[in-house]
């Protein structure tokens, strides 16, 4: 699977495998940083924003707390009641009633205030908008006996139709410092119910403040709860109540809120001494729509990044790659024998030393080629003479002319008269080969009518083609036009070719010569149903020195030159040559000359 995507990216978009590792180094080495660096800013800026979020929590209940704590001291103040007489008797009844009534004119809060004698009865007591008092025995409340010890008290919370009330009580103490008598009153929260109401985090966050047994005193409403609502149950709340500070920081403090079922994140602590819970609950909508913002942009961003690495990486590695290319493409040129190929890289750096290295061993090559070349040429040259020397005695020998010759001797001379002519034709092509490749191959082509060359040649080759039964059947046609070629090359083509289909053709065969005109060129084609080809040895046919090695062909003699040659003088007039072979039904070559 790996290998199929390697595969698909190098054919579809990269073009080399070296690209593709450069590609994967460059993403690696970018594309991997900008994304760990965006997840790693996402995740400071979410943890920046928690701390924001709790900090901001925790700073409106501490001003909450704060505000409870300024409240109940204010009206503590009020009623810590200090006379200006020495006697412990005390205060006048008359003038009772006259400070009580003081007392609730000026404070809006109070709805209820008396004064309690030291034996725990009440002596006088006013209550908001008036109406009937009955003086109760309080000696056995909490709030006397606070009181009676010298100490300001603070009562429970009553949850009444006009809203949350506090009991309130605190000594009066004379000029000596001695407790005369105790003033409490029952005062009206409103003021804290509205100022919680008030308070707010972001666009929809909010405050919750319950008593120390957990009941709800304000807001009045907020979703589903209602002031004097029990929240005791409520694990949040039961936590506050033991005294534990919720401080938004948690998973847990990220919870479906109780009142509206909304997602929230929540803070929460208890007001010192009166032990009350303070609770602050922010939508998490609403707390992370600014952080949200960013980290949409940090994304953004991130991925811009690891995309412009994806976009960059194959440019900046095809860059990096052109001199690796450049070489590649001129070691090929070399391998196709352009031994003049130069190759120039301008990078200033060991690559281009390595072009300017590469140019020099061309050179060298060239020359090396020029060496060989030069040899092959003397040596072949000077083989032909004694191989044309030797021919003309065994000729002379083998016509008499020194003396009758007997049956064995003939037979012995045969193969030596063969060899000798195989000898020539093998000297003959490496001379062609040579002149071919220094270059020296001379075509002269001038406009020929083909079907007289060409039946010329089947006449020379007839008599081997008889010798294995094979029939040439060879379709002229006059109408052709003609053609630019070297009569001469042409010859040595088409000797070539069918010699090849003869040899490589079994006794009785046939072969069939055939003309067809095309636009530009005038094809002959030359088929025969010998042993074909396999589909391997087809790659090479046209290579210097390749002989196929299979079947039947193994044991026909030849030097794997003819082929090489052919492909070489048919180009060098202009034209072209194919073939198709199946292996055990034959092959077809055809080459194509240019028309005149
Ligand atoms: P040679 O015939 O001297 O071996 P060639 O260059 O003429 O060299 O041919 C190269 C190889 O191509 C041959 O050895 C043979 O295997 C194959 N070949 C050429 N012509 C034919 C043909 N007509 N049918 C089958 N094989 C062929």
């Amino acid at each position: 699977m790996a290998e199929k995507i390697r595969q698909f990216l190098i054919s579809h978009f990269l073009g080399s495998r070296l690209q593709l590792k450069f590609v994967l180094v460059f993403i690696i080495l970018a594309a991997v940083p900008v994304f760990i660096l965006g997840i790693t800013a996402i995740y400071l800026i979410d943890l920046s924003h928690r701390r924001d979020v709790s900090g901001l929590e925790m700073s409106l209940i501490d001003q909450e707390v704060g505000q409870i704590k300024k409240f109940l001291a204010d009206t503590l103040g009020i009623i810590e009641l200090r006379v200006g007489f020495t006697q412990k008797s005390e205060i006048e009844l008359s003038q009772q009633q006259f400070l009580l009534g003081g007392l609730l004119e000026e404070n809006r809060a109070f709805e209820e205030v008396s004064f309690i004698s030291l034996e725990g009865l009440e002596t006088a007591k006013i209550i908001r908008g008036g109406g009937e008092v009955e003086l109760q025995n309080v000696s056995q409340l909490p709030k006397f006996k606070t009181a009676k010890d010298g100490k300001n008290f603070i009562g429970e919370i009553g949850h009444t139709l006009v809203g949350p009330i506090l009991t309130l009580a605190a000594p009066v103490v004379n000029r000596n410092g001695d407790i005369i008598q105790i003033l409490s009153a029952e005062v009206n929260l409103r003021q804290i119910v509205t100022f919680t109401e008030t308070q707010k985090l972001g666009l929809s966050g909010y405050l919750i403040l319950t008593d120390n047994h957990g009941v709800m005193i304000a807001p009045r409403r907020i979703g589903r709860g209602r002031s004097g609502n029990d929240l005791s149950a409520w694990s949040r709340v039961k936590q506050i109540l033991e005294g534990k500070i919720l401080n938004a920081l948690n998973v847990r403090d990220r919870y479906e809120s109780f009142f509206n079922f909304q997602p929230v994140i929540g803070a929460g602590r208890r007001v010192p001494e009166i032990d009350w819970a303070v609770l602050a609950e922010w939508p998490v909508q609403d707390a992370d729509s600014v952080v949200q913002d960013i980290r949409n942009q940090v994304t953004n961003i991130t991925l811009f990044g690891v995309l412009a690495v994806f976009l960059l990486a194959p440019f900046f590695a095809s860059r990096l790659l052109k001199p690796i290319r450049l070489l590649k493409e001129g070691a090929e040129a070399v391998e196709n024998g352009k031994w003049d190929t130069k190759v120039e890289i301008a990078t200033d750096d060991e690559l281009q030393e390595l072009g300017e290295a590469f140019n020099k061993m061309t050179v060298g090559l060239k020359r090396l080629q020029e060496l060989k070349n030069e040899f092959v040429f003397i040596a072949a040259h000077e083989l032909r003479t004694p191989v044309t020397a030797i021919k003309g005695y065994l000729s002379m020998i083998r016509e008499g002319s020194a003396g009758e010759l007997n049956d064995k001797t003939k037979e012995y001379l045969e193969p030596v008269w063969q060899s000798n002519e195989r000898l020539g034709k093998l000297v003959d092509d490496i001379l062609e080969i040579a002149r071919s490749e220094a270059g020296k191959l001379k075509v002269e082509v001038k406009p020929e009518n083909i079907v007289d060359i060409i039946q010329a040649a089947l006449l020379q080759i007839k008599p081997v083609a008889d010798k294995k039964k094979i029939s040439l059947q060879y379709s002229p046609q006059t109408d052709l036009p003609r053609v630019l070629t070297d009569t001469g090359k042409l010859t040595e083509i088409v000797l070539n070719l069918i010699s090849n289909a003869i040899k490589y053709n079994h006794d009785g065969g046939w072969i069939k010569i055939y003309y067809k005109v095309e636009p530009q060129f005038v094809m002959t084609h030359i088929e025969d149903n010998g042993f074909g080809m396999s589909v391997e040895d087809q790659k090479h046919v046209f290579e210097k020195f390749f002989r196929a090695e299979s079947g039947a062909t193994k044991t026909v003699q030849g030097t794997g030159l003819g082929l090489f040659i052919t492909h070489e003088l048919v180009e060098k007039m202009g034209g072209k040559i194919s073939f198709k072979s199946t292996e055990g039904q034959g092959t077809t070559f055809s080459f194509g000359l240019p028309i005149a």
